[in-house]
């Protein structure tokens, strides 16, 4: 059993005494021992096992073993949301005086965390663009520990050479950590290309459908134990009822990524040919700056396109006041097709100033591509273009 479809769908905690053949959902906050010696055992990590559900618990367990091996980690860990994951990352691995170097256009709250929480500890940042290339070297300094980046951003879509990156923070001794969640581990693997820790919001394409809140952790197995030490104690751990959803959605998300990436190429055809459209940002176009790169480390452009109407700030609002099927919402890797104004939205508490370096114009908009008839998708975006 090595294919990814197969992976997804077999991987399974094992059958209690009612053989089931669909993973029950265990709601239950803690386990019994069997006697006294088991528990000493468990308390000391000597032997494996269940003991409370803020550490483990089956479902959880079910999908961090599922996320290890789509993604060729050693160990694993699920959060309560992706930010959890995105900050028990960083509470595991750094200490007051650390440095991360992070892509500029990171995730909204990861900015958050990086400009207004991690400055409390002691803890300093600095951004690089993802397209320059010549400047990640030169930044990196002595007191670095992490270099964070996304690959494809959000929500400009840029793509940087992970292999090259992952060599780079191996020279310097650095952790490399990479959030995966616009890719999936269906369409890149950062591990193979030497990245140390992979985050993933489960919130987006792993549950695709835009129910549940969820995230996930995977790496190195002695990193992974610094965030299991954090995690445990300090309690951003994923529900039993969540992990048994997320895990569910995975066994499809080998079918689901693939129609959403062929939804998604024709979508950015489309609209690269449209006279009101001034510029189209997606990866496996052949007009993307890295579309190379983007060709040799992702199996499908993913679900996100993004473009730039003519007209700025006032026809990039028009635009989403006129679509009728595509949802204003603030999810991305949903079934349903999605539409943001990120200048006015999610990437609004921004300066100016930081929303242009991060390519956040004023008349950008990006869609996530559903899952609904392509052709009901581009209808949409036509009428709404006007
Ligand atoms: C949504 C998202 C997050 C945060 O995930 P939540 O589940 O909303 O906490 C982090 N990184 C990226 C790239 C995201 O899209």
């Amino acid at each position: 059993m090595e294919n990814f479809e197969t992976l997804a769908i077999r991987t399974q905690t094992k059958r209690s005494q009612f053989n089931e053949h669909s993973t029950p959902l265990h709601l239950t906050s803690s386990y019994v021992f069997d006697d006294a010696e088991q528990m000493r055992g468990m308390f000391s990590d000597e032997v494996e096992g269940n003991i409370y559900s803020r550490f483990s618990n089956p479902n959880t367990t079910e999908l961090i073993d599922k996320m290890c091996l789509l993604e060729g980690a050693e160990a694993g860990w699920a959060t309560a949301t992706g930010m959890a994951a995105v900050f028990t990352t960083f509470a595991a691995l750094l200490q007051s005086g650390d440095h991360v170097l992070a892509c500029r256009s990171v995730f909204g709250s990861t900015h958050s965390v990086l400009t207004k929480l991690l400055p409390k500890w002691g803890i300093s940042h600095s951004y690089v663009d993802l397209n320059e290339t010549e400047k990640w070297e030169e930044a990196i300094l002595p007191n670095t520990k992490i270099i964070y980046i996304e690959t494809p951003t959000n929500p400009a879509v840029d793509i940087i050479d992970l292999e090259w990156l992952g060599k780079l923070a191996k020279k310097h001794n650095v952790f490399f950590v990479v959030d995966n969640c616009f890719a999936t581990p269906y369409n890149q693997q950062p591990i193979k290309f030497g990245a140390d820790i992979v985050i993933h919001s489960a919130t987006k394409y792993l549950d695709g459908q835009g129910r549940v809140l969820g995230g996930i952790i995977v790496g190195k197995k002695e990193l992974i134990s610094e965030v299991k030490l954090f995690a445990r104690h300090s309690g951003p751990a994923l529900s039993p009822f969540n992990a048994w959803v997320i895990s569910k959605s995975i066994e499809t998300l080998a079918l689901r990524m693939d129609r959403h990436a062929e939804s998604a190429f024709k979508l950015a055809q489309w609209l690269e040919q449209h006279s009101e459209v001034e510029l189209v940002k997606y990866p496996f176009l052949p007009s993307h700056p890295q579309h190379e790169i983007a060709k040799r480390q992702m199996k499908s452009g993913g679900g996100i396109v993004t473009f730039i109407i003519k007209g700025g700030l006032e026809k990039g609002r028009a635009f989403l006041d006129q679509l009728q099927l595509i949802s204003m919402t603030a999810n991305l890797g949903d079934s349903r097709t999605i539409a943001t104004h990120p200048a006015s939205t999610t990437h609004s508490k921004l300066t100016e100033e930081d929303r242009l370096e991060t390519g956040i114009l004023p008349g950008l908009i990006r869609i996530s591509v559903g899952l609904e008839h392509v052709d009901d998708i581009i209808k949409d975006i036509e009428q709404a273009i006007g």
